[in-house]
């Protein structure tokens, strides 16, 4: 059988290779960063040389990075502040809406854009003390006009937290340009391990840190640094970085993808598509069948996607995110998310594209009574 095909980039990425090596040398290494002999030097230099390479990535001082045990605690430190009033969009990833508890939620267009003019017209009121919209959304790749919203937001002196977990490492992001007040960053989806990201933060922001112990992270995230996964990290940055323009073909393979997709089969949909999106991601409907079969045949196939946000519990659940565009229940309910990325290669494209179309024509054109494409 031929090797599986992994299009779910999103889910996680590939470890680069020069990662694992990266990782595997510090963890032979013996030091406590916050040792001071010549094992704790050694090993707070190279949490140091981290922290300034993910700032780079992002265009901050590596002064503002703050690491954390992934993107979900980011989420969660920036929010973290009881009885704070939040306000936070629709589409955001459940590491935001979850600690955001019942906070108001920014609409979004029908394309899955935050609405600006609804912004402006929730802060008009009672101001909140934090607004949350993410740089892009995980399920459809769409991209928020987040330097707007900072620019909105600060002129009502209410600060700006961005999810930029999925866009870093396919977009460019430039901190200044963004305006926002922090920023949440993920290592294993830019080709980093799990379990590291990063908050960076401004000058403005006073953090309620959210464990206690020692005072490591400027007091913002105490515990011993996982260094190993910062070094990974740190490596993983500055290939996202230098390999920016990579993304131009990664792009190509996708919408190589959704055209061959669409002609073969005009009904499905590509929701989102009429946005700005991340060069890699596809939410791709397929009329007339669950997103959850498609997943389970394609995978027999030999194929990795993912169906809805699919991020964390594995269950599968009806998207807010799709909810939140006004996808009809039925079409949401047939969207899976595909995903691609440094690995992958114009073959894996085909396979995916002509086991959609023969699945397709063996469950989806009977049922909603299309004639079946040649595959
Ligand atoms: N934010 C977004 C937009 C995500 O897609 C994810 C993970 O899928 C997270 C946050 C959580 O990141 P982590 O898996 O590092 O906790």
């Amino acid at each position: 059988m031929a090797a599986p095909v992994y299009l779910d980039y999103n889910a996680t990425v590939p470890l680069r290779p020069t990662v694992v090596e990266a990782m595997a040398a510090a963890l032979r290494e013996t030091g406590n960063p916050s040792s001071v002999h010549r094992f704790g030097r050694a090993a707070r230099r190279a949490v140091e040389m981290a922290r300034e390479a993910v700032g780079a990535m992002v265009g901050a001082e590596g002064a503002r990075v703050v690491f954390t045990a992934g993107g979900t605690e980011a989420n969660n430190l920036a929010l973290a502040a009881p009885g704070r009033r939040l306000l936070v969009s629709a589409v955001e990833h459940e590491s935001v809406l979850r600690p955001a508890g019942d906070a108001a939620r920014i609409p979004v267009d029908p394309a899955g854009v935050v609405d600006l003019t609804a912004l402006e017209r929730m802060l008009a009121g009672a101001p909140p003390a934090l607004v949350a919209v993410m740089l892009a959304n995980n399920e459809t790749g769409v991209i928020q006009p987040v330097a707007e919203v900072a620019r909105i937001a600060h002129a009502h002196g209410v600060l700006v937290h961005c999810d930029a977990v999925q866009a870093a490492g396919k977009i460019a992001i430039d901190w200044a340009a963004l305006g926002v007040d922090s920023l949440a960053l993920s290592a294993h989806k830019l080709g980093g391990p799990q379990g590291v990201g990063a908050l960076i933060v401004a000058d403005a922001v006073e953090l309620r840190p959210m464990q206690r112990g020692g005072g490591q992270e400027r007091g913002l995230r105490a515990g011993t640094e996982n260094v190993a996964g910062i070094v990974g990290f740190g490596l993983a940055a500055e290939i996202a970085a230098r390999e920016l323009d990579a993304m131009v073909d990664i792009a190509r393979l996708r919408d190589d993808i959704e055209t061959r997709v669409m002609r073969a089969v005009p009904a499905a949909a590509v929701l989102g598509g009429s946005a700005r999106r991340l060069p890699n991601t596809s939410c791709l409907a397929m009329p007339g069948v669950a997103a959850e079969t498609q997943v389970m045949a394609l995978d027999l196939a030999g194929i990795a996607v993912s169906a809805g946000s699919a991020c964390s519990s594995g269950k599968v659940k009806a998207s807010h995110v799709l909810a939140a565009m006004g996808v009809a229940e039925a079409v949401a309910g047939s969207a899976i998310r595909v995903s691609v990325g440094w690995g992958s290669t114009p073959a894996d494209a085909d396979r995916f594209v002509e086991s959609w179309i023969s699945l397709w024509a063996r469950l989806g054109a009977e049922r909603v009574g299309h004639a079946a494409p040649a595959a």
